[in-house]
């Protein structure tokens, strides 16, 4: 017999759905190559499958079809094999028709187009990268960011590094965090489609290095109500197709922002309540979102603001004749229940509509008191009031096939209804088990 680490590695060919859970089917090694070109079998109700594993009744696609998952060649990470468990690849797809045409509910097909759109309007390319936090349970109590809570996490922290470093993901840091258990994982900036990939894979990496280490870990925006939350920043930069020069930094404009900047997340801001329906989708999103989280206290364009909606991050200062390199937006509202490649398809949609009929941002300086909040769009207190938010966002509905919308809102209002019963702590438990 050979051990699990000669044996060549399983593929694993997944999509991220609507709950942002990955979910998908494996072959062997010798069905790879047949694989990769005409991808394996797959069931259009899996997308009305919500986070607690229920599929929605009466879902929009009933018990008949077929699709395909088809393979990126691209959209990959390699786990390595460890005593029993063989290696795996995770390979993510787009869920095809059966003759590998787009379908228009896939999550992966809706970012293409919306970067397609971007690109062909604007004349503009997205370069990305989320940054994660998630809780390690049963991690002792530590000074926040300190080498004690770091150390605390090996031999998982290196795997995780050294998997990402791999897999050409560009880890940049990992540290503890402010949270007891609390950890932090960002990686270099991407192209749009790379970056939102990996935001999916580098979950997958968390979960599955955690378990081989027998840790349990969760991404739960909120692990106990008044705990601290875990945030997924999406920092965003716009890059002209032309030239390749990046364009949101101005020095003559306030908060260093170009117009073109300020027009794009404008466009984000005017969405912003339909927007966290996306990107901030369970019931306990919502106790992370709110004043004095450090997560976003409103809807606003904020100068190196960590409570802002839209952050402005700093420049190089060192570096000044590079500034314009570095120079990117934050949007801040966004945790690991939601999928990312809806989250970024909708902050360029939204940030796109910005740019073609929105004046600049007001850009906020400094933090802002009850009064200047009181006077700003309203950030959803909930997850029915942000689905709502986008039900009456006509804007924002058109972006989205009229089958995925409406899956994807009886997929959380499917939720929601699961947890209806549960207080505060039940709650928090629940995702806490499922994220
Ligand atoms: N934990 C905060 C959040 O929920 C973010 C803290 C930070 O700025 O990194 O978003
Ligand atoms: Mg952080």
């Amino acid at each position: 017999m050979t051990s699990t680490h000669d044996s060549p590695p399983i593929h694993f060919v997944a999509t991220c759905d609507l709950a942002g859970h990955l979910r998908g089917r494996s072959v062997p090694a010798s069905a790879r190559d047949k694989v990769m070109a005409s991808g394996v079998g797959w069931v259009p109700a899996n997308l009305a499958i919500d986070a607690f594993g229920h599929l929605v009744e009466p879902n929009e696609f009933g018990a008949s079809g077929d699709l395909r998952l088809l393979p990126s060649e691209t959209a990959r990470l390699e786990l390595a094999a460890t005593e029993g468990i063989p290696g795996t690849v995770i390979h993510l797809a787009d869920q095809t028709r059966l003759d590998g045409s787009a379908w228009e509910c896939c999550p992966r097909t809706f970012l293409r187009s919306a970067l397609a759109e971007l690109e062909s309007r604007a004349g503009l390319r997205i370069v990305a990268a989320f940054e994660h936090e998630f809780h390690l349970h049963d991690s002792p109590s530590r000074p926040p960011f300190s080498l004690a809570a770091l150390r605390d996490a090996e031999p998982f922290g290196s795997a995780l590094v050294n998997t990402l470093e791999a897999n050409g993901f560009a880890p940049e840091t990992w540290l503890a965090e402010y949270g007891d258990g609390q950890y932090e994982i960002t990686v270099a900036p991407a192209s749009g489609m790379t970056a939102a990939d990996r935001a999916v894979l580098l979950r997958a990496a968390v979960r599955d290095l955690a378990t081989r280490h027998g840790r349990r870990v969760t991404f739960s925006p909120v692990v106990e109500p008044e705990g601290i939350g875990n945030g997924v920043h999406v920092h965003l930069s716009l890059v002209d197709v032309t030239t390749g020069k990046p364009v949101l930094f101005d020095p003559a404009r306030p908060g260093l922002l170009s117009e073109v900047g300020g027009r794009f997340a404008a466009g984000i801001l005017a969405h912003g309540a339909a927007l966290t329906a996306i990107s901030a989708p369970s019931p306990v999103s919502y106790l992370r979102l709110g004043p004095h989280h450090w997560s976003t206290g409103g809807i606003f364009l904020g100068e190196r603001n960590r409570e802002a909606f839209v952050r402005v991050c700093p420049v190089d200062a060192s570096r000044p004749d590079r500034a314009a390199d570095g120079f990117h937006l934050e949007f801040r509202a966004a945790d690991a229940t939601a999928n990312p490649h809806l989250v970024l398809g909708m902050l360029i949609l939204a940030g796109l509509r910005g740019i073609e009929q929105e004046p600049p941002a007001r850009v906020w300086s400094g933090d802002l008191s009850e009064s200047d909040l009181a006077t700003l769009p309203a950030l959803p207190a909930s997850l029915p009031d942000a689905l709502a938010a986008l039900e009456a966002d006509a804007t924002a509905c058109k972006w989205f096939d009229p089958v995925l919308l409406r899956t994807y809102l009886s997929v959380k209002r499917s939720e929601l209804a699961q947890v209806a019963e549960l207080d505060a702590d039940a709650l928090c438990r629940r995702l806490s088990d499922v994220y």
